[in-house]
């Protein structure tokens, strides 16, 4: 019996070596968060003030942008990688770091988390339009369940996990994973990912007005060669040989992005919400026509026909 006792508290000892800190309740009045939730240790100071700003992009974003999704906010660890999990969280770290090439650690633009923090909202935005497709519904609805499940077993550890929810909800996310591994639509994901970056970053260039404002981001100098290239990839300034971009979705639509920062760069906040709306249409017309033989089309055929369709309408606009 004691020994039973012992194993039940080690394990709730584990259970709670997570530590979350429920932000929603600590800062409250933001307008675009379902929940806002910290990972890591209690040392990793944020405030809410910068939680706010957070809330305030999201509303300069609702601006321009045709579609203003609430979102849940999750906060880790100190790292270099942000994401929009295709259902309703976001996640970002809570400071900007990159491993240097003789393992050190180099500090990021703490400032420019926030251009970060567009560029996955943008995923959110680009999210409502796709998930009306038929092809991406029950991935869309999976990836909604486990969000839910992600913030409610996060939530479990601050608040007390009552019925055992941080393994009832874990078995239940890792059980729903697995289901949506088996989905057609992840076959063309790298397909409609590539778009989904594409449109991301135009998302976060315009809120700030700046071409090159995800590569100044994510820019350090220990980035080898090819890693400094791919980057380059995501300015709307940049002039490269297309063909050395075509081989990752961040950077496959390298010719487009020059193609926006030319001709669909705007000069006012009514420009901005008119071209966020004409290239997310453009962009989805060309995933309806594409999608059901995705694999057929190189990447240099993607970029021509998007800019072509983008040329066409920019003629009528
Ligand atoms: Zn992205």
């Amino acid at each position: 019996m004691k020994k039973l006792i012992l194993m039940a508290l080690c394990l709730n000892i584990q259970a709670f070596n997570q530590k979350v800190r429920d932000l929603s309740d600590e800062c409250p009045e933001t307008r675009n968060f379902h929940h806002i939730v910290q990972l890591g240790s209690k040392k990793q100071y944020i405030s809410c003030n910068k939680i706010h700003q957070y809330d305030r992009i999201i509303s300069n974003i609702s601006a321009i942008a045709p579609y203003a999704p609430k979102v849940s906010l999750i906060i880790h660890r100190a790292s270099g990688n942000a994401s929009f999990d295709y259902g309703g969280n976001i996640s970002i770290p809570q400071s900007l770091i990159f491993p240097g090439k003789y393992g050190h650690t180099i500090y990021g633009n703490q400032f420019k988390i926030s251009s970060i923090f567009a560029h996955e909202y943008g995923h959110a935005v680009f999210n409502e339009e796709l998930k009306k497709r038929e092809f991406f519904k029950v991935f869309n609805l999976y990836s909604r369940r486990i969000s839910e499940l992600r913030v409610k077993n996060l939530l479990a550890y601050t608040n007390g996990n009552i019925g055992n929810m941080i393994n009832r909800t874990k078995d239940q996310m890792n059980d729903l994973s697995e289901r949506r591994k088996q989905l057609d639509y992840i076959k063309m994901r790298d397909f409609i990912t590539a778009y989904s970056e594409l449109y991301a970053d135009v998302v976060a260039t315009y809120l700030v007005n700046q071409k090159s404002d995800i590569f100044e981001a994510l820019y350090h100098d220990s980035l080898n060669d090819r890693q400094y290239e791919m980057l380059k990839a995501r300015s709307f300034s940049n002039h490269g040989d297309w063909e050395d971009f075509y081989h990752t979705p961040h950077s496959l639509f390298a010719k487009t992005r020059a193609y926006i920062g030319k001709e669909y760069w705007p000069k006012t906040q009514a420009e901005k919400k008119k071209y966020l709306s004409v290239i997310l249409k453009a962009i989805m017309a060309e995933i309806d026509k594409k999608y059901s033989e995705y694999s057929t089309f190189n990447a240099k055929r993607l970029n021509n026909d998007l800019i072509a369709r983008l040329e066409e309408i920019r003629k009528t606009l």
